[in-house]
């Protein structure tokens, strides 16, 4: 019953995570209410992620520069990488101010269902050449979810890694984070005792 402009805008918004039908309608009729002013800081906020938003070269991470600003900074600590399924993710760690070594981000988890091209998509292939070019890296922590898939994951990238460099340190975060729960959504008292006593 909507118009196509509507309707169209509505299946765009469904694309999104948690966003379904009524949510998406939500959205509309706000925006058609609140006006031109509203929509066009919209428009200036979704062309401005896109035109000054860079995936890191080195570490996969969102920034504004590539190599991001944390793989650029000499202050870090270069022997360890800290491996974690989303941008949101390690944000959560640097909130904790508990952290000085590099990160790589995956952009995501394997499902079981997943299909290969869906595994290979995530960035464990770069993650491996990285630890071949760089012997400095020492340790490797795996800070996935503690929920099926940061399990899947972790265990395939223990196995993966190993065959590569026997000789690395793979620690993942200490128990403690609520099983089944998101990494970035944890506390950050948590957060940091998970990583203090990483084993
Ligand atoms: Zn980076």
């Amino acid at each position: 019953m909507y118009s196509s402009s509507i309707n169209n805008l509505i299946e765009a918004l469904k694309k999104l995570p948690s966003v379904g039908q009524r949510t998406a309608e939500r959205f509309v009729f706000y925006w058609l209410k609140s006006g031109k002013k509203e929509v066009n800081e919209l428009r200036e906020a979704l062309n401005n992620l896109l035109q000054n938003t860079k995936s890191c070269e080195v570490c996969w991470n969102f920034d504004d520069i590539s190599p991001c600003r944390i793989c650029e900074d000499i202050k870090r600590q270069k022997e360890t990488v800290c491996v974690v399924s989303e941008t949101q993710d390690l944000a959560a760690i640097e909130n904790t101010r508990e952290y000085s070594g590099l990160y790589h981000v995956l952009r995501g988890n394997i499902n079981a269902d997943d299909t290969e091209t869906e595994i290979k998509n995530l960035k464990i292939e770069e993650l491996k050449n990285r630890i071949k070019q760089h012997p400095e890296i020492k340790e490797i922590i795996l800070a996935l979810s503690p929920d099926l898939a940061g399990e899947t994951t972790m265990m395939y990238l223990k196995k993966e890694l190993l065959q590569i460099r026997p000789d690395l340190k793979i620690t993942r975060l200490a128990r403690g984070l609520p099983l089944g729960s998101d990494l970035q959504y944890a506390d950050e008292i948590t957060l940091i005792s998970a990583l203090k006593n990483r084993n």
